[in-house]
């Protein structure tokens, strides 16, 4: 296995986990670029958004929602971000897909 995120799933890497169950975990970012920066993953291996099929639109939509509910919890009630980076022009740096909610300041639009 030589995806960085599988190995977080896997747990031979470690986290700091805000959120686990049996279809995605969620966890701080190591280089946090807001106040409150975590991912949320699937724990199964999807390399990009273009590689997400028809069977995974309910993961998708847990993503979205664990996302919402931490975010909450992590007390992003004045608003959050929740991007997906897709492949080379999206910055895509590690190919596991993965949802970043970024709060607690001000962040500018449109994106570099
Ligand atoms: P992206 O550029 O959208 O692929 O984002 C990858 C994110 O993963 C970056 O924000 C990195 O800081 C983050 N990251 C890389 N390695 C780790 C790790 N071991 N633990 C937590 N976050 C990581
Ligand atoms: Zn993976």
């Amino acid at each position: 296995m030589d995806c960085l995120f599988c190995k977080i799933v896997a747990g031979d890497i470690p986290a700091r986990k805000l959120y686990e169950d049996d279809q995605v975990v969620a966890f701080h970012d190591i280089g946090p670029q807001a106040p409150v920066h975590f991912l949320v993953i699937p724990k199964k291996h999807i390399a990009t958004l273009h590689d997400l099929g028809e069977e995974d639109k309910a993961l998708a939509g847990h993503m979205l929602f664990t996302a919402q509910r931490l975010a909450k919890e992590q007390g992003c009630e004045q608003g959050f971000r929740a991007v997906m980076n897709c492949n080379e022009d999206g910055g895509q740096t590690v190919y596991h897909i993965h949802m970043h909610v970024l709060g607690k300041r001000q962040l500018a639009w449109p994106p570099g």
